[in-house]
């Protein structure tokens, strides 16, 4: 798909709102601030496609962008923001699970984590719901640009090693929506995804 041409498309509040399914989409998640939504905006070259905001936690939409008529981006709300009420925590748990377990358009993960603070609570529990019904799922290990390239080298290896030990088949990659690093790479997983 090209990449460029992605469009919003229609958001969804819960399960019951999605749009029908069709062809394959997509998912990104990851905590609040972690870097998704640029993420998103860096692959499509295009700057206000995913709303980027230094108020974390505040969408609670999945949103769904069109790549041309069979693919879609589908970004999924930011989590592990600590002001967010019980209750708000309670459905977005909901509709996780109800999206990632039953979503049969669904065709893979991308978990944005900030390369600084990998594999939160939250993010273990996308990984297990990724692994209940054997989604493919892809590491984007972002703002790589905060660390020197040692360091984060070792980041991706250590993530790598963790989801290992757990069991998990993921694929890892350091990417920079600053430096538009990683971009090819993370594009080559969705194309994999899209197509194969
Ligand atoms: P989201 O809540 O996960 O969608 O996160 P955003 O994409 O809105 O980014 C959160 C903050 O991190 C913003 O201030 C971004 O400018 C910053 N940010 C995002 N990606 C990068 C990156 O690759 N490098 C650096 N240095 N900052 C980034």
């Amino acid at each position: 798909p090209d990449y460029t041409r992605a469009a919003f498309f229609t958001s969804a509040a819960q399960f019951k709102d999605l749009p029908p399914e069709a062809g394959r989409e997509v998912a990104f998640a990851g905590r609040s601030n972690a870097g998704k939504s640029s993420a998103i905006n860096t692959l499509c070259r295009h700057k206000g496609l995913a709303r980027t905001s230094k108020t974390p936690g505040r969408t609670q939409l999945i949103n769904f962008f069109s790549l041309d008529g069979d693919h879609r981006l589908v970004d999924l709300p930011g989590y592990g923001y600590a002001k967010v009420p019980e209750a708000v925590r309670r459905r977005w748990g909901e509709t996780m699970a109800a999206y990632l377990g039953r979503r049969q358009s669904l065709s893979g993960l991308i978990l944005v984590m900030d390369i600084r603070h990998p594999l939160t609570e939250h993010d273990w529990q996308m990984v297990g719901w990724t692994q209940e019904r054997a989604l493919p799922l892809h590491v984007l290990l972002t703002k790589a640009d905060k660390l020197k390239r040692g360091p984060a080298l070792n980041t991706v290896q250590r993530v790598a090693r963790a989801l290992g030990e757990a069991d998990v088949e993921a694929t890892v990659q350091p990417f920079s929506a600053l430096k538009g690093q990683g971009v090819d790479d993370a594009r080559s997983v969705l194309d994999a995804w899209f197509l194969g």
